[in-house]
């Protein structure tokens, strides 16, 4: 089944989907997005995810490029020409073509694109059973991290670093000394006494729909929470260490800068956590 995008309207091959070299998303990253996950057919999360790019395109007075029941429908739509039922699906709206000026256009009428793709269960599992390692990096983004903007430039860059010394994500560290988060990711830690910390929300990171997902199972659950900044030491310190997003769900951390994490292998309460994560979506 060959691949097929969604473009203001219109389903096109993957290979001939384009926007033009005026759109802002592309002269500005004028633009916010959001990935959603695809688990038997089901879109986990989703009233959040559009709740968050209703939310983005509120804070960046952007206009809507659809009412969210029939965006809802392309979804669906998107899902079923690619044959996606376990996968992602990826939605970005920017302001529109516009010539190339600062201010807002008059009239902008914002770009939709969609796409979707299939991801292998059995590899994520492969990956969470071992586990993954991190490193550490300075968080040089801007102020409004709560915003899912297609500005990824600091993003990008950490990912890479972490990339390049052989890792797979990359915390990033305020000017305090304290975990923002990852790169693409929600970052948690279990302390010694076993009690999971996990950075409050506002506008230093952004609210995962995972994190709060994890957060409401952990509650019901009876689980030791703190919503706090946690340091640098505090993470080489934990008993456990692990993120999530939508596309890793809870995914354990093994390694931070080189050093093993507690015994080097995936934690039992991050292996539970993964678990009951698993379980939420799959009902
Ligand atoms: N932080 C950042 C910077 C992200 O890009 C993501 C991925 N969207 C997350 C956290 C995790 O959010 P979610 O659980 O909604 O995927």
């Amino acid at each position: 089944m060959s691949r097929i995008a969604y473009v203001n309207g219109q389903y096109v091959p993957h290979l001939d989907a384009a926007v033009h070299i005026e759109d802002r998303g592309y002269q500005f990253a004028d633009g916010v997005y959001e990935v959603i996950p695809v688990v038997n057919n089901k879109l986990i999360g989703e009233e959040g995810h559009l709740d968050r790019l209703w939310r983005s395109m509120e804070e960046l007075k952007m206009a809507e490029p659809m009412k969210r029941k029939p965006l809802e429908m392309v979804m669906r739509e998107v899902l079923r020409q690619n044959g996606v039922e376990n996968g992602l699906i990826y939605l970005q709206v920017t302001r529109g073509v516009a010539p190339r000026d600062h201010p807002f256009p008059r009239d902008a009428v914002s770009s939709l694109v969609m796409t979707a793709k299939k991801t292998s269960p059995e590899k994520a599992e492969a990956k969470a059973a071992k586990g993954v390692s991190i490193i550490t990096v300075p968080d040089i983004r801007w102020a409004r991290r709560d915003i899912k903007s297609v500005s990824l430039l600091p993003n990008v860059l950490a990912k890479q670093e972490a990339v390049e010394k052989g890792a797979y994500e990359a915390f990033q560290v305020d000017e305090e000394g304290f975990i923002t988060e990852g790169s693409s990711t929600n970052a948690w830690i279990i302390t010694q006494d076993g009690t999971l910390v996990t950075r409050p929300t506002g506008n230093d990171i952004l609210a995962g729909i995972t994190r709060a997902d994890l957060l409401k199972l952990l509650e019901q659950k009876n689980y030791k929470v703190e919503l706090r900044p946690f340091t640098v030491e505090e993470l080489q310190n934990a008993r456990e260490v692990f993120l999530t997003s939508s596309s890793s769900y809870v995914l354990p951390i093994v390694e931070v800068d080189g050093k093993p994490v507690g015994n080097g292998h995936p934690g039992s309460i991050s292996n539970d956590l993964r678990g009951i994560f698993k379980d939420f979506m799959n009902n």
